[in-house]
């Protein structure tokens, strides 16, 4: 079996806080192969973001406690120095966040932009950097790039910004590229291009990418492999095949109950997850979804409320739940036949 481009193993990356600590991410392993996506899924607060920061090296150390180990092509993010991430980030690995308008600087041109990531990470000059800047413009697709590299970032529509920001994340021709919710502020017109660009651009330069995203939709295009993620830890693993069409945990189940369909008849009522995410200072003890899990008396006594149930994996596929796989498929053939297909 190859090694996996990125590896990682065991993650915990706890906030201190006046009121005690905060467990954003709680024992988390995963791999991302090369040329492959990984689609994070689950809802705000679930630890996704969290965790592709600290694969980043973006969080401040003093209120950081981070445990575990990342391995990314065989080296370990977790002890390298801060140089050293300087030196991988916009190079070897990059990011692309949810909202371009906020995370592009509107002082500089979008060639500015863009070409100094080219010249810190080459060495190259304003020239050549500027050139590759209107090449990366082209290949993102936006019309007459050598007139609209000298734009700011304001005389940019809301795709044009994201297709920019993707341009600057690619310029370096990254291995790893970390796309944090980056269609969730657009139309779906927009959304639909912007993710054929990344599907385009991952074939031509074998990108692994890790795709955030609350939207199983967006799973659903994109992604090779899923995680899904709730209070900090992964509930389920899988191929996009397994997850989509034979989920196995309630909280999945969950997600896909309250996401539209376009088949069957226009009238069937989408089935919102009840109540809200937990808090990461104090999370419910045992399995921490089941204040909002209707499976809890299946399960018998109070074992959902007291015994956390733990992620068992058979070739990369499974969930942390205490139903037995016969329960599973009962009760998630009961769901199934409830929803168009
Ligand atoms: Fe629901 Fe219990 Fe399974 Fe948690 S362990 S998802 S509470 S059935």
């Amino acid at each position: 079996m190859s090694t996996p481009f990125l590896s990682v193993r065991d993650l915990r990356v706890h906030f201190s806080t006046e009121d005690g600590a905060v467990k954003a991410v709680d024992g988390l392993s995963f791999d991302v192969e090369r040329g492959k996506t990984l689609g994070i899924v689950g809802e705000s607060g679930s630890g996704k973001s969290v965790t592709n920061l600290t694969i980043l090296g973006l969080h401040h150390p003093e209120h950081t406690r981070i445990e575990g180990e990342i391995l990314l092509d065989g080296q370990d993010l977790l002890t390298a120095p801060e140089r050293e991430l300087e030196r991988l980030r916009g190079n070897k690995m990059s990011m692309i966040f949810q909202d371009a308008l906020a995370s592009l600087s509107p002082y500089h041109t979008i060639g500015k932009q863009i070409g100094e990531t080219y010249r810190k990470h080459t060495g190259a000059s304003k020239r050549e950097a500027r050139a590759r800047a209107v090449e990366m413009l082209t290949k993102v697709g936006i019309p007459q790039p050598d007139l609209r590299v000298d734009d700011y970032p304001h005389q940019f529509s809301g795709g044009m910004r994201q297709r920019a920001m993707i341009a600057m994340a690619l310029v370096c021709d990254p291995a790893l590229l970390v796309a944090d919710e980056p269609t969730t502020a657009l139309d779906v017109t927009v959304q639909a291009q912007i993710m054929d660009l990344l599907k385009d651009l991952q074939q031509e330069t074998g990108t692994s990418i890790i795709f955030i995203t609350h939207d199983l939709g967006v799973i659903a295009d994109i992604a090779d492999d899923v995680l899904v993620m709730y209070a900090g830890r992964c509930v389920e693993r899988g191929t996009k095949k397994e997850v989509l069409r034979a989920p196995q945990h309630p909280y999945t189940w969950g997600l896909l109950g309250s996401m539209p369909t376009l088949e069957g008849p226009v009238d069937v009522p989408l089935s919102p997850i009840p109540g809200t995410p937990p808090s990461l200072l104090n999370p419910p003890t045992g399995c921490s979804f089941h204040p909002r899990c209707a499976f809890t008396e299946q399960v018998g006594g109070t074992r959902c409320s007291t015994e956390l149930p733990l992620l068992h994996l058979s070739d990369g596929r499974g969930s942390a739940c205490h139903l037995t796989a016969e329960q599973r498929s009962e009760f998630f053939a009961d769901f199934a036949g409830t929803r168009p297909n």
